[in-house]
């Protein structure tokens, strides 16, 4: 398998100061783990660019995005709090629009049989982000920029986004909840942050809520259960993975006991599916994981299961 490895150093320019968890050290941990076991080597590695206006705006309007340009801090001004948890210093928008080119750049190489599949090592993650509301550490939804550039420019018709990250993924769900072409299926910690569009009341979502505590063969059995008779019916020609490694035991936020090998198994099971019905294009974009550790070692198993390995 050829896995294309994206990221851009100028992703960690974006910190929300040295107790938060979303920190550009994220990044760092993967590349050394990656490095240490020598994956890295057999990854193509690619950086990152900027995703363009253009492409930014099909997913959030224009004023969205420019009160969110507005908002950004001058250098050596204070941070700006966007949520309780969420802040801007004076590089996130250039950080948020180099996470979500990296995604377009995957989804071109795996379009253009550059790269069978393709994990981005961005930050700031994505997944929180709604169409017209920045949260949860998130300012643009690097994903659904990602989507929209597969069926705008290539016509890719069928989509799914499978999101394993210990959170809900509601900034996908609000941007696709009344799109049937796009499948969103989303495990997640219940009740937990960020509290929206739990009750599905669309075809195309599908949520798989998991219980504090929930160990990595019940996380598999309901998984399987809610997700592949929604992914055989959706035959999604394309598969986007909103990749979180916060529902292992380990991460200091998240209350699920995955372990490593369960991120094995979610991705190789993704592609199957893959395989079946997409001709095994899938581009996996880094969301949360707040343990260090935990997100070097269970992103090496995401990443290995990508290889083919
Ligand atoms: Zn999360």
């Amino acid at each position: 398998m050829i896995t294309s490895y994206i990221s851009h150093s100028e992703c960690m320019l974006h910190d929300m100061g040295p107790w938060h968890p979303e920190s550009p050290h994220r990044i760092s941990s993967i590349n050394q783990q990656l490095e240490r076991s020598a994956l890295a080597q057999e990854l193509q590695h690619y950086n990152a660019r900027p995703a363009t206006e253009e492409q930014i705006i099909r997913v959030h309007p224009k004023a969205h995005v420019l009160s969110l340009e507005l908002s950004q801090p001058e250098e050596n001004a204070p941070l700006v709090q966007i949520d309780d948890d969420t802040l801007m210093n004076h590089q996130t928008m250039h950080a948020a629009t180099m996470a979500a080119g990296a995604v377009v750049r995957g989804t071109e190489q795996v379009l253009k049989n550059q790269a069978d599949n393709v994990f981005c090592a961005v930050r700031p993650p994505g997944h929180h982000a709604e169409r017209v509301e920045s949260m949860g550490f998130c300012f643009l939804n690097n994903v659904a920029i990602g989507v929209e550039h597969a069926r705008q420019n290539f016509g890719i018709k069928r989509i799914a986004v499978i999101d394993f990250d210990v959170h809900h993924g509601n900034g996908t769900v609000d941007i696709y909840k009344n799109d049937p072409d796009v499948l969103v299926c989303s495990s997640f910690q219940h009740p937990f942050f960020p509290w929206r569009f739990v009750d599905s009341e669309w075809d195309n979502i599908i949520n798989t809520p998991l219980n504090a505590g929930c160990n990595g063969p019940e996380f598999r059995k309901l998984v399987e259960a809610s997700w592949l008779p929604a992914l055989q019916i959706h035959r999604p020609e394309m598969i986007f993975i909103s990749a979180g490694f916060d529902a292992h035991k380990d991460d200091p936020i998240g209350e699920i006991n995955l372990v490593d090998d369960d991120f094995f198994w979610v991705t190789k099971m993704i592609m199957d599916v893959a395989r079946t019905y997409s001709d095994g294009r899938i581009v996996s974009v880094l969301e949360g994981g707040y343990s260090l550790s935990a997100l070097g070692s269970a992103t090496h198993k995401h990443i290995e299961a990508l290889k083919g390995l």
